[in-house]
C-alpha cells in the first residue's frame, strides 16, 4: 500500500484552493453556497474527480457525487462539504473532500478494483452561513426538512433560496426527499478536522468519532427600565445589560462544573449573540436579546442543563429588578454513530481514541437513514470555525491513509 500518487497528496489538493475565497476583512475563508468562491471549488472539485476517472453528477439539492464504479445498491458513500462559515479555516469541510479524492486515487494506482460502488459526495450549505439552516443539503435530500420552508429561506441581502437556485441553475421545485439515491447508499463515512482540542494530549493523529452531542438554540430576552446614564443613580436602576451580564455568567458556571470530557460527560453552554436595545452609549438599555445555545450527551442531560441555567437566569434577572423570559427556537437531540461501523472502523485503525463531538455535520444527519462513521484528525489549535484553525501535513497524511484502510476494508466483499 502507497501513499497517493504524485499530483494527488492531501497537502498538493489543499494548496489548489488555498487561495479559493479568502476573506480579507474576517482573515481565513467565505465561501458560501452559490457565491463565487464556492462555485469555484464545485468546479475544481468536478474537474479534480474527472481527472480521476470518477463520473460527476449534481443531484437535485445541489449536492455534488463522483462516482468510482457504476451507481447502485451497496454504494458507500466518502465526503464532506466545501463551503464555510464567514472568515472560517481552511480545513473544515474541504480537508474530508480533498482526502476522499486522495485516498480514492491511491486505491485506483494500486489497482484496486473495489466489490461496491464508491461515491466521493460534497454536501452543500453545510455550514448554513448562507440560509441559516446548517447541513441543508443532506436534510433536504433525507426529508429532514419541508422544500417549501427551504424555497422560502432568504440570505442576509433579502435573496431567497427559490432565486438563488435558479440563477445558479437548479430547480427550485425539484429539491426535497431523494430515496432512490437514499437507498442506494449503504454506508457514508465523514473525514473532519477535529474541532476541539480532544486528540492533542493523545499522541494520535486521528479518531473515530462516538456521537455528536445533543443541541439546540434557546432566545433569552431580559427586560428592565431604560433610562438616562448621567441622571439615573446606580440604585434606581433596572439595567437589562447588567441582568444579562450577570445571568451569562451563571449559564457559564453551571455548564463548566459538568463539563468533564475526561470521564465522559460533556455539558456546554454559550452565548455568543447579544443585541441591546436601544444600543446607545449613554443609554440604559430597556431590553437584551441574547441567544443560549447549549449542549449534552443526551436528551435529559441537556435539558437538565437548560432547565438549571433558566432557573439561574430568572433568579439573576430578579436581582438586577429585571425579568427574563426564555424561548426555544430549535433543538436537536443527540447522534449515536453506528455502533457496528464505529467498531469496525475502530479495530481496522488498530483501536485509535474514540471521541464524541460538540459540532453537528452531514454524517450526523444522515445516521438517522444509514450507517455513518466519522474520522477526525489532530487539531494542535483545537480552535476551528476561524482562519487559526489548522493540522499539520503529517496529520492530514494519516488522515488520508486512516480514510484509505478503512474504505479498502468497506468495498472488499
Ligand atoms: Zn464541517
Amino acid at each position: 500500500m502507497r501513499t497517493s500518487p504524485p499530483g494527488w497528496d492531501i497537502t498538493e489538493l489543499l494548496g489548489e484552493i488555498a487561495d479559493t475565497g479568502r476573506d480579507s476583512a474576517r482573515g481565513g475563508y467565505s465561501r458560501h453556497l452559490f457565491d463565487p468562491a464556492e462555485r469555484s471549488l464545485r468546479t475544481w472539485f468536478t474537474a479534480r474527480s474527472e481527472s480521476l476517472g470518477l463520473d460527476v453528477e449534481v443531484d437535485k439539492n445541489s449536492n455534488i457525487w463522483a462516482h468510482w464504479g457504476k451507481p447502485g445498491p451497496g454504494t458507500i458513500g466518502v465526503g464532506s462539504h466545501l463551503d464555510s462559515v464567514p472568515g472560517g479555516g481552511a480545513f473544515d469541510g474541504p480537508l474530508g473532500v480533498a482526502s476522499a479524492l486522495s485516498a480514492v486515487a491511491a486505491m485506483r494506482a494500486d489497482g484496486v478494483r473495489p466489490d461496491r460502488p464508491v461515491a466521493v459526495v460534497a454536501f452543500a450549505e453545510e455550514e448554513g452561513s448562507r440560509f441559516g439552516i446548517a447541513c441543508l443539503g443532506s436534510k433536504l435530500m433525507t426529508g429532514g426538512i419541508a422544500p417549501d420552508a427551504v424555497r422560502a429561506l432568504t440570505d442576509p441581502g433579502g435573496v431567497t433560496f427559490r432565486d438563488a437556485a435558479a440563477e445558479f441553475g437548479l430547480d427550485p421545485d425539484g429539491i426535497g426527499p431523494d430515496p432512490d439515491r437514499l437507498a442506494r447508499l449503504a454506508a457514508f463515512v465523514e473525514l473532519h478536522v477535529e474541532q476541539g482540542r480532544g486528540l492533542v494530549d493523545m499522541d494520535s493523529p486521528v479518531a473515530v468519532a462516538s456521537g455528536i452531542l445533543a443541541h439546540g438554540r434557546w432566545r433569552l430576552t431580559f427586560t428592565g427600565e431604560g433610562n438616562h446614564a448621567g441622571a439615573t443613580t446606580m440604585a434606581g436602576r433596572r439595567d437589562p445589560v447588567v441582568a444579562a451580564a450577570s445571568a451569562i455568567l451563571a449559564a457559564a458556571e453551571i455548564a463548566e462544573k459538568l463539563d468533564d470530557p475526561g470521564h465522559g460527560s460533556h455539558a456546554r453552554a454559550t452565548v455568543g449573540r447579544l443585541v441591546p436595545v436601544p444600543g446607545g452609549t449613554n443609554v440604559i438599555a430597556s431590553r437584551v436579546d441574547a441567544w443560549l445555545d447549549a449542549r449534552g450527551d443526551t436528551d435529559e442531560a441537556t435539558r437538565a442543563l437548560v432547565a438549571e441555567i433558566a432557573s439561574a437566569i430568572r433568579g439573576r434577572a430578579a436581582e438586577h429588578g429585571c425579568d427574563a423570559e426564555i424561548t426555544e427556537e430549535s433543538y436537536s437531540g443527540p447522534v449515536a454513530f453506528d455502533p457496528g461501523l464505529r467498531d469496525q472502523l475502530t479495530s481496522t485503525l488498530g483501536g485509535p481514541p474514540v471521541l464524541a463531538t460538540g459540532a453537528g455535520h452531514d454524517a450526523g444527519v444522515l445516521a438517522s437513514v444509514l450507517p455513518t462513521a466519522m474520522l477526525f484528525v489532530r487539531n494542535p489549535t483545537g480552535v476551528s470555525h476561524s482562519p487559526h484553525e489548522w493540522a499539520s501535513d503529517a496529520d492530514c497524511g494519516a488522515g488520508v491513509q486512516s480514510l484509505r484502510t478503512v474504505l479498502g476494508k468497506m468495498i472488499t466483499r
